[in-house]
């Protein structure tokens, strides 16, 4: 038997993609031993938030998130962050071609068992669809048969068939013993968050708004012959 960790590679556009949307997986495959690699696009330079009272500027702004994300990396376990240097909110009109290319260069470097990714119509933000987008692509241009899933909100896809899925189509991940990690990189991500009095809340209140599951859209056939608790 090998005895080589298992590895994971989520593709985001922004810091905080990957805590606000499935902070609580990365935590929970983090304290299992799998070995995490996360890709940012951009550095989310223009986010509305600039702190609360405001502290950043567009100057300003791409230094203090990348820091944030890197703290809120160290909360979930998160071993390796990239980031593609893309201007925020410009994801959409990078060179498809060349960033499908990066993307299938991670992918062949790291060989991951898993990929998570956006979907590519549901994403909710543009820059969230174009990077879905360019790895759906990347993966078959690697033509390897790693399994693929799409990161969603919330609780919405605990009814998968409200969207036209079936429940054999979605992974439905228990991260209810990883709210604590969760809610610390909410809080690492502070220009962002410090507006939201929840978040600041007694530990137990603030926790008290994060569900027991994260749910993921089974991307491609490798995902669909694995099981609906597991990515992997
Ligand atoms: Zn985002």
């Amino acid at each position: 038997m090998s005895t080589e960790p298992r590895k994971l590679l989520a593709v985001f556009a922004h810091p905080d993609d990957e805590s606000f949307i499935c902070g609580g997986t990365l935590a929970k495959y983090a304290d299992s031993g799998v070995e995490i690699t996360l890709v940012s696009a951009t550095r989310g330079e223009m986010g509305r938030r600039m702190g609360n009272p405001p502290y950043l500027n567009r100057e300003t702004m791409a230094a203090a998130r990348e820091q944030e994300l890197r703290e809120a990396c160290e909360c979930l376990g998160v071993k390796h962050l990239h980031f593609f240097d893309i201007r925020d909110k410009t994801v959409e009109f990078a060179d498809p071609d060349q960033l499908a290319n990066r993307i299938a260069g991670f992918i062949r470097e790291i060989n991951p068992d898993a990929i998570l990714t956006f979907h590519e119509k549901w994403g909710g933000h543009p820059d969230h669809c174009a990077i879905g987008k360019a790895t759906i692509e990347a993966l078959a241009r690697t033509g390897l048969a790693i399994a693929l899933y799409f990161i969603s909100f919330g609780d919405s896809l605990a009814y998968p068939e409200a969207y036209g899925y079936t429940q054999e189509e979605i992974a439905r991940i228990d991260v209810s013993r990883y709210k604590k990690a969760k809610l610390a990189a909410f809080r690492a991500h502070r220009c962002q968050t410090e507006i939201d009095e929840w978040v600041w809340l007694p530990d137990r209140q603030a926790m008290s708004r994060f569900g027991d599951h994260e749910y993921f859209i089974k991307g491609n056939k490798e995902a669909l012959k694995l099981g609906k608790a597991d990515l992997f």
